[in-house]
């Protein structure tokens, strides 16, 4: 079922409080490095304010310890950065809850925006539901401070994909304390439960999952929900070299997670022919750009680490890449972070856009595989680029969201 949207409710005059993910990446100086998520909340903002809402932003940002504020934290910087990309002052607010933060939410105008402090700096924003089961305190401070931000709002819009696997009080308690008014998605949570949702849960066929990345223990629930709806696996990464060793081959100091090898075993019997890996590996003694490699096929020498797939498994996976109508991918194939490693990362992004371009759906999941796909400038070719993360594999998972449930129908 799909979720009402806050492109078909009336914002006008009304206060719309907006849960966003600016928990943007900042450098040593503080400064916002990269600004993808302030854009991709653009839509959604703007819609608000064309629509003529009081648009009330809040977000969490990193990981702010106890009680309070603290500079380090603050979404001061990315008010800055909003105002900018908006074209209108964004107002940012000395807290999240509190009289002072009322009164400024009050004297919003129509189409005017402002940005709460971020919400960690209460610790009551990330008691779980869980321990607030167990402890009636721990439940009425949650309770106390979702209330105080419920107060400040009309609508409730939830567009922060990547916070949806959690009960956070932002994301959780507040929309269910606002039971009675609108309580909608954003247009990027929309396209996430588009594209995650009915792109991969009903693919078109063949559908091809590429996994790589560092750890098979990170992705075997992932694996074991794809296995059964996918044609093909391609697995590469550091998370290859637990499977080959489970196959009995040597892979010298490649990272192996020994205590998976009984998982990958049993993996590798529930997807048979569909489970594909490695036939060859770049490798070295050492990790270091520029280093001296040796391609291996299979079997890796001691004293030498396995830190990408080798010129024929690109060739192989690109060629079932080629064959896809659907492709998700999560977890680069090698260490991209240091080249030569990143070149079939690179091969296979390459493949990946391709194949897009001639009419296969391509959504990319996870920090890293994002990443690879930016640096190589591949990012525009592919179909969905998901913000998700550890939310998104969640979703894949089959976990369902309390956030989004709580959220009105279309
Ligand atoms: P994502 O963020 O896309 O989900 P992961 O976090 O699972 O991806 O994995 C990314 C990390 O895996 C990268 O830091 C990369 O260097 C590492 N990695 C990939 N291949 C290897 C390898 N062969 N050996 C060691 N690390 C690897
Ligand atoms: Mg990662």
């Amino acid at each position: 079922m799909a979720k009402k949207t806050v492109g078909q409710i009336d914002v006008r005059s009304k206060r719309v409080l907006v849960r966003v993910d600016f928990n943007v990446p900042l450098g040593e100086d503080g400064r916002v490095t990269d600004d993808r998520r302030v854009r991709q909340a653009l839509p959604t903002i703007r819609s608000v304010v064309e629509g003529g809402g009081r648009c009330v932003l809040m977000s969490h940002l990193g990981r702010p310890k106890g009680d309070g504020p603290d500079a380090r934290f603050s979404l001061a910087l990315v008010a800055r950065r909003l105002s900018g990309l908006v074209g209108k002052p964004v107002r940012m607010a000395p807290d999240c809850v509190g009289p002072e933060v009322s009164g400024q939410v009050a004297g919003l105008k129509d189409g005017e925006v402002c940005l709460l402090e971020n919400l960690r700096f209460h610790p009551a924003e990330t008691i779980k539901d869980k321990d607030a089961a167990l402890d009636p305190e721990l439940k009425e401070r949650k309770l106390a401070f979702a209330r105080k931000l419920a107060e400040l709002a009309d609508v409730y819009v939830n567009d922060a994909f990547g916070t949806c696997h959690r009960d956070n009080a932002s994301m959780l308690t507040v929309p269910q304390l606002m039971s009675g008014k609108p309580r909608v998605v954003g247009f990027l949570v929309e396209k996430e439960l588009k594209f995650l949702g009915d792109a991969l849960r009903r693919p078109a066929r063949p559908f091809v999952v590429l996994l790589g990345g560092a750890k098979v223990s990170d992705k075997i629930p992932l694996i074991d929900a794809l296995v059964e709806r996918c044609d093909a696996i391609l697995i590469g990464g550091a998370m290859a070299y637990t499977f080959l060793r489970a196959d009995g081959l040597s892979v010298g100091d490649s990272l192996v997670e020994p205590e998976r090898m009984e998982e990958a075993r049993r993996i590798r019997q529930a997807a048979g022919a569909k489970l594909h890996l490695p036939l060859d590996s770049v490798t070295a003694e050492q990790l270091k750009a520029g280093t001296l490699t040796t391609v291996c096929e299979r079997a890796i020498p001691t004293g030498r680490a396995g830190y990408d797939i080798g010129p024929q498994t690109v060739r192989a996976y690109t060629e079932l890449i080629a064959g896809a109508r659907t492709i998700f991918w999560n977890g680069p194939m090698g260490v991209f972070e240091t080249p030569p490693f990143d070149a079939g990362t690179l091969a296979v992004a390459r493949a990946v856009a391709d194949a897009t371009e001639d009419g296969a759906v391509s959504i990319i999941g996870g920090g890293d595989s994002a990443a690879a796909v930016d640096a190589a400038g591949l990012d525009e070719r592919m179909t969905h680029i998901s913000t998700g993360g550890g939310a998104a594999l969640e979703f894949l998972e089959g976990k369902p969201f309390a956030a989004i449930e709580v959220l009105d129908e279309a």
